[in-house]
């Protein structure tokens, strides 16, 4: 559905194709026209789904529509679980707001950084604000800003807020919040506990569930490369340099494999970077926003610092170590095929994590056709479950140890092939 079809005005649909928004997502579809009327909204809604947008559109709308001498005090509030989060939907809103008459300000305040830059930032106020629950309360205590003039509240992504033990903080940004508001909350899964907040805080919502149907199930193709362990960079460099993928994220196992990697591609001209727990938050956005603009091709990530991005299209993603669980493989492969487009997954393959890749087939119900590219097909044959040479079993996952669980099944998983 176009866009304009939906209340937006001409300005915001404008700005919805400006970022390649031709028609929108189900959930836009949805969404956008109940909150323009005002509705209190509760949405399933997935990542990928377009959801973002979903919320942003008319938030910028009721701003636009807003009487002047309201510009800078905050009439908006969207919390969310995440710093990595906070940061793309306080982007996404700034980039939506490009090309409108008014100019927006968005105060983007989380968690774990200092908070004097963010206290700076508050300083005359601000239009939206983005936010991570225990550090918005931090902020309000110091009187760096006031929620008096919210009109709006969003709760995004609250199965993971309260995963993340937001609870408190959250039934204590609602007491500070002006009774009469609109509230929208959005979550991927409705676990008794969502339940009990939607009941808290909705009234009266309209109800928005989007299910994954053929039309918006991400378009991912799957494939599995048998290769040697020793030889995967060497696959990548090969692959990178025979195909036209603008960005990649790569996934390994630990951090020193991330650093390695990174570092290997670099030497060899390509623009890669390592993405993980031991990165500063300015250095994972910087990381994120080169990828975004074309400076960095490869970005080589644990799946931790992984959780939680969104890096708008993304062509490909490469398991160049295998995800421990199925749920992983999922939740990295998901990274790629979002709103709509087509993406592509290439598991790395190597014998001693055959048995553990084919239990992840399993799982997943998928049977993705072993690949061998010339020039990089294997020697190496599976190794004993455990070997001297290998006595954790770790096998092509490096830096993790197995558990029992996983050495049990990939034991029964090698006896299944042997028969
Ligand atoms: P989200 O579900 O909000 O995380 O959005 C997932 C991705 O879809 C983001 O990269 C958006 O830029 C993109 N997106 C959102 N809406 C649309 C749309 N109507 N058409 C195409 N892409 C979209």
């Amino acid at each position: 559905m176009p866009f304009i079809s939906l209340g937006l005005s001409p300005d915001l649909a404008q700005s919805a194709l400006e970022q390649g928004y031709t028609q929108a997502t189900p959930i836009q579809s949805a969404a956008i026209p109940a909150i323009l009327q005002g509705n209190d909204v509760l949405a399933t809604a997935q990542t990928g789904s377009g959801k973002t947008a979903s919320f942003c559109l008319p938030l910028l709308q009721q701003w636009l529509e807003s009487p002047r001498a309201m510009l800078r005090q905050p009439r908006a509030l969207i919390l969310l679980p995440t710093r990595e989060l906070a940061v793309q939907v306080g982007g996404i809103l700034q980039d939506l707001a490009q090309s409108l008459p008014r100019k927006l300000k968005v105060a983007v305040v989380y968690g774990g950084v200092s908070i004097n830059p963010q206290m700076m930032a508050l300083r005359g106020g601000a239009d939206i604000i983005v936010a991570t629950p225990g550090r918005l309360l931090d902020l309000e205590d110091r009187n760096a800003l006031r929620l008096s003039s919210i009109k709006t509240l969003v709760l995004d992504e609250a199965d993971r807020l309260l995963d993340q033990g937001f609870a408190d903080e959250l039934s204590s940004v609602l007491e500070r919040l002006p009774p009469a508001r609109q509230n929208l909350l959005f979550s991927a899964t409705f676990p008794a506990e969502v339940g009990a907040l939607a009941n808290k805080v909705l009234n009266q919502p309209q109800r928005i569930a989007i299910e994954q149907s053929a039309a918006t199930a991400p378009d991912i193709r799957q494939r599995a490369i048998e290769v040697d362990a020793g030889r995967r960079t060497m696959l990548l460099r090969h692959l990178l340099a025979t195909h036209d993928w603008d960005r990649v994220l790569v996934f390994v196992a630990s951090r020193q494999a991330a650093d390695r990697v990174a570092d290997k591609l670099q030497r060899n001209g390509v623009s890669a970077a390592a993405l993980h727990g031991d990165c500063s938050q300015s250095q994972r956005g910087q990381a994120l926003a080169d990828l975004k603009t074309g400076r960095l091709r490869v970005l080589v990530a644990t799946d931790v610092a992984a959780r939680g991005i969104d890096i708008a299209r993304l062509p490909l993603v490469v398991n160049y170590d295998l995800p421990r669980s199925p749920a992983d493989y999922t939740h990295r492969i998901g990274r790629t095929g979002r709103a709509g487009a087509s993406g592509e997954a290439i598991s790395f393959v190597s014998a001693d994590c055959a048995a553990h890749f084919k239990l992840i087939e399993k799982r997943q119900q998928l049977r993705a056709p072993r690949e061998r590219i010339a020039g990089f097909e294997p020697l190496e044959t599976a190794a004993p479950a455990v070997s001297l040479a290998d006595p954790d079993g770790n096998g092509g996952i490096k830096g993790k140890r197995k558990s029992k669980k996983d050495k049990l099944r990939e034991a029964a998983a090698l006896q299944q092939q042997a028969g």
